[in-house]
């Protein structure tokens, strides 16, 4: 087999390891991120005979670049056309305008491209290795569900989540309590930050070694991969209609995994006139662009696009080795980005709670668009850099905004702004009846720690 690719940390101080290390392991022992040593190339070629493949075959020549001689050929293959049976629309709005609607699979959020690859991969390593892993994760709601729905009934995996019973909706926690099997569901009186915290303490904890823990948030460079995948899709669908100028494309953002993967895709080869990155009112990254001065945003501020309710996003480190700065896991910079790049590459602006209910009411009376919170925030994003770039504001620009959940997920703020009810996709429905497994946890470490030690 070839040699494999590396990946090196963004601390800098950790050994280089391949995919399937890194793929299990998650965080690197200096509390990097790992990302590749180099950036694997698409040519022109490949990009045009994208045009004619479905979704599960881009993802194949995407994913085997950065798995050179760590799958074979025809396991990856069969891995992906497993993990890709759902679709993926994009649906034309006005002019060049498109939304490439990334809600279609079974959680009904974008989280579900990454989390079934992965959950895919670690499963193939594990089963040959003979050896069991357990997945712990804290949720706020949408990683929850797409992970537990990714990994339930794999076997050699254990899936252990914990969620902030009054932080989540109802469709959200019965997506993930009414599974079973290997999924345990661990509900908190608790905020968000308490599950994490208690997530945090059970991997640093040695005692708990023998359970191999990992995790699966966007931290993991198995969720990021898949990521890169969809703008390729989306271009090629595009350039089979067709186009050949290079697209402007907003991703919502909040931990930055999305927009990590588009800006991956981009260096890969894929081309791409301007990345517009939006953010609710949690504004650390356009101020950073703008002045250079990073600061975190403590506490959170809650939005209604409650997914991207991030202060600091995790993956901001690797934007930042991408343009060759260092910045550590608490955000401090060791080297400074090229930001001049960065400007010229990037659009972050924020968007207000107000802006994105705007955006919903407005963008389904204009074109009978029907957004949910944060594809909103993506779309006046695009808006907004439109507006600002006059060479841009072109009706013939063209445009992605990708949305990152059903509208059905979020019926209340959807019903009160436009008094419509959005139709649940088959993917949601059901919820209803099923009998719900959820244990009660204290927010307490002590007992955490003696439940994941009596689980097996
Ligand atoms: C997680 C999530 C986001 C934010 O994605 P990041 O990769 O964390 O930036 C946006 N929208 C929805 C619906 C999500 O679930």
């Amino acid at each position: 087999m070839d040699n494999p690719l590396m990946f090196y940390s963004t601390n800098l101080e950790a050994p280089k390891i391949t995919f399937r290390e890194a793929l299990l392991k998650g965080q690197a022992p200096d509390k990097g991120l790992y990302l590749p040593v180099m950036i694997p190339t698409i040519t022109q070629e490949e990009i045009d005979s994208f045009t004619d493949k479905p979704y599960y075959q881009i993802a194949f020549e995407v994913a085997r670049k950065f798995l050179v001689g760590q799958i074979p050929d025809d396991d990856l293959l069969h891995l992906v056309r497993d993990a890709y049976d759902y679709d993926v629309p994009l649906e034309p709005v006005y002019e060049r305008k498109y939304i490439l609607r990334l809600d279609q699979g079974p959680t009904a959020s974008f989280k579900d491209f990454a989390a079934r690859m992965m959950g895919r991969l670690m499963q193939y390593y594990l089963n040959r290795e003979k050896r069991s892993l357990l997945i712990l994760t804290a949720t706020s709601g949408d990683t929850g569900s797409a992970v537990a729905s990714a990994f339930y009934g794999l076997d050699n995996i254990r899936v252990v989540i914990l969620f902030p019973e009054s932080e989540v909706t109802d469709r959200q926690r019965k997506q993930m309590t009414t599974l079973g099997k290997n999924v345990t569901v661990l509900a908190l009186k608790a905020k968000f930050d308490d599950c994490q915290a208690l997530v945090k303490q059970a991997f640093a904890d040695p005692d708990l070694n023998a359970l191999n823990l990992s995790s699966a948030n966007s931290i993991n460079i198995g969720r990021l991969v898949p990521q890169i995948v969809y703008y390729f899709y989306a271009y090629a669908k595009l350039r089979k209609k067709g186009a050949i100028d290079p697209p402007v494309i907003s991703v919502p953002s909040g931990n930055f995994g999305d927009m990590m993967g588009g800006v991956l895709a981009c260096k890969m080869g894929l081309p791409v006139k301007k990345f517009v990155i939006a953010v609710n009112e949690n504004d650390e990254f356009p101020i950073y662009l703008q002045t250079g001065d990073y600061r975190k945003v403590e506490p959170s501020r809650n939005c209604i696009s409650s997914a991207m309710n991030v202060g600091h996003p995790s993956n901001l480190a690797r934007l930042v080795a991408l343009y060759r700065g260092v910045m550590d896991e608490q955000g401090i910079i060791h080297k400074q980005a090229d930001l001049e790049l960065m400007r010229k590459e990037l659009f972050a602006v924020s968007i207000s709670d107000v802006k994105t209910r705007e955006t919903i009411r407005k963008a389904w009376e204009t074109h009978r668009l029907l957004l949910e919170p944060h594809g909103a925030v993506g779309w006046a994003g695009l808006m907004k850099y439109l507006a600002s770039d006059p060479t841009s504001d072109q009706p013939g620009q063209l445009c992605i905004s990708l949305e990152t959940a059903h509208p059905a997920k979020f019926p209340q703020e959807i019903n009160t702004i436009l008094q419509v009810d959005p139709e649940l996709p088959p993917s949601l429905k059901g919820l209803e009846g099923k009998t719900e497994y959820a244990e009660p946890l204290a927010n307490d470490y002590a007992g955490f720690k003696s439940f994941l030690l009596g689980i097996f």
